[in-house]
């Protein structure tokens, strides 16, 4: 008698010897048992009266012919209307959603990351133990995210009543803005500074955003006073973010500050190796020897070209061989070369930067930020793609081509005399490629 069904059958024979039929009938009939956990036993109605008054009335009855049948005692949870769905995707673990997968299990440890492995996992197993904080540093897509997801991961395993909380940099941002428009910076506050874990992805777009720094200023504080860990991420070490407060960095430094850099051949052919087995693909030694050669910036190009394989594999049915393979690298590469961002991008790039709206920049607002913004977005435009000055001025409301040209040699040489504002250009740039990864 172990499946919920089951019991529930038994159960209902039980609550018969004291209902009347009419009583089982009417509040009972379409009652489906979902499970037995530990101490709970969960039934569902599909209606959400029934469910009340089954809650109000009727549940020391089903306790009592629990406790019959078990001779322990047992909480009864009534699912109502709509509530079975969600309770069953609940249960799937609504833990970090997306984040599956990017486990220790399936990270490849080589040389160029092993330092930075070793940190995370020591902090995963002694979180606020080890290293606080543990600043992991390095270029997009060498595994800083997959590390800091695996830590999450397995601090969630060790302790399921953890408030583990990652956020990325400029979700941070974003929300603390929102929050100080609303009204509510004390929710905002309370919602970070009562973690035990905290995770930030991406730390270096706190970065020249003065309230922003004010605030995971206090955040750290409290969190570290506290003996809570807290691991951060970025693309560069802490010396190196030029618009960071300095207070920040000297914390950023506390702990441990690791790099991972880009994988050596022999990590890349383990890599290699690894990702084909998970996507159940069978890869020739050669095959893996041209990738390892030929893709040697980062991890997510490896993962991009096996994937391209996958797709060549599934479309021609063909045996992968050295051919597939170099048609699948060169197409990695063309992709990307071929397409210019478009002028949208761009400006939605340099808006979320600054936090301001695009008809702000666009249109003609002369606060200090926005003028500075439009420039940069002209100078940017310029850079990245194939548009005239003429075509520039449309983008902004008609401006004429020589507004335009003087914007664009003004951030020139910005970028040239100050390394703040050449990290800013640098920045947005990178946010902008990411877009067409
Ligand atoms: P970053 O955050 O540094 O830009 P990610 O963590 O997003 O990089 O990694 C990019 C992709 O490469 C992810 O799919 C990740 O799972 C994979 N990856 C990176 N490093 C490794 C590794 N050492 N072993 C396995 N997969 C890796
Ligand atoms: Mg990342």
């Amino acid at each position: 008698m172990n499946s919920p069904i089951e019991i529930w059958n038994h159960v209902r024979t039980l609550m018969e010897q004291e209902m009347t039929a009419t009583t089982i009938n009417t509040w009972f009939d379409d009652v489906t048992a979902v499970a037995l956990t530990e101490n709970t036993f969960i039934i569902h109605t599909p209606s959400d009266w029934k469910k009340d008054v089954i809650t109000t009335r009727y549940i020391p009855s089903v306790q009592k012919a629990l406790h019959e049948l078990f001779s322990a005692d047992f909480e009864v949870k009534v699912l109502g209307e709509g509530e079975l769905e969600s309770y069953r995707s609940g249960k799937k673990s609504n833990f970090l959603p997306g984040s599956e997968g990017y486990t220790f299990d399936n990270f490849v440890v080589g040389s160029s990351n092993k330092f930075a492995h070793a940190a995370a996992l020591s902090v995963a197993d002694r979180p606020g133990e080890s290293y606080n904080p543990l600043f992991i540093y390095g270029e997009s897509g060498l595994g800083k995210t997959h590390l800091l997801y695996a830590i999450a991961h397995k601090i969630h395993e060790q302790h399921p009543d953890y408030r583990i909380i990652y956020i990325k940099g400029d979700t941070f941002t974003n929300e603390l803005i929102q929050a100080i428009r609303e009204g509510r910076n004390q929710e905002f506050r309370e919602k970070y500074r009562f973690a035990d874990v905290f995770l930030m992805d991406d730390v270096q777009f706190i970065a020249g955003k003065e309230s922003t720094q004010e605030e995971f200023f206090h955040t750290f504080n409290t969190l570290y006073e506290a003996k809570r860990q807290i691991v951060l991420t970025s693309d560069r070490p802490p010396k190196d973010m030029l618009r960071l407060e300095e207070r920040l960095k000297t914390r950023f430094e506390w702990g441990l500050p690791v790099d991972i850099q880009p994988p050596d051949y022999e990590t890349r052919m383990a890599i290699i190796k690894n990702k084909a087995i998970h996507l159940g693909i069978s890869l020739p030694d050669g095959v893996i020897q041209y990738i390892a050669e030929n893709v040697t910036a980062n991890v997510r190009q490896l993962e991009g070209t096996v994937n391209k394989l996958l797709a060549y594999q599934q479309l021609l049915g063909d045996n992968v061989d050295v051919n597939t393979v170099s048609r699948a690298v060169r197409d990695m590469f063309r992709d990307k070369s071929d397409v210019l961002p478009t002028s949208d991008v761009i400006i939605e790039e340099v808006c979320k930067f600054y936090n301001i709206e695009a008809d702000a920049l666009r249109g003609q607002s002369r606060t200090k930020d926005t003028a500075q913004a439009r420039q940069i977005a002209m100078y940017q435009i310029r850079r990245l793609t194939t548009l005239s000055l003429k075509e520039i001025g449309k983008e902004f409301g008609n401006r004429d081509h020589t507004t335009v040209l003087h914007s664009i040699d003004r951030i020139e040489k910005q970028v040239k005399q100050s390394p703040e504002i050449a990290e800013i250009v640098k920045d947005i740039t990178a946010n902008i490629n990411a877009r067409y990864e």
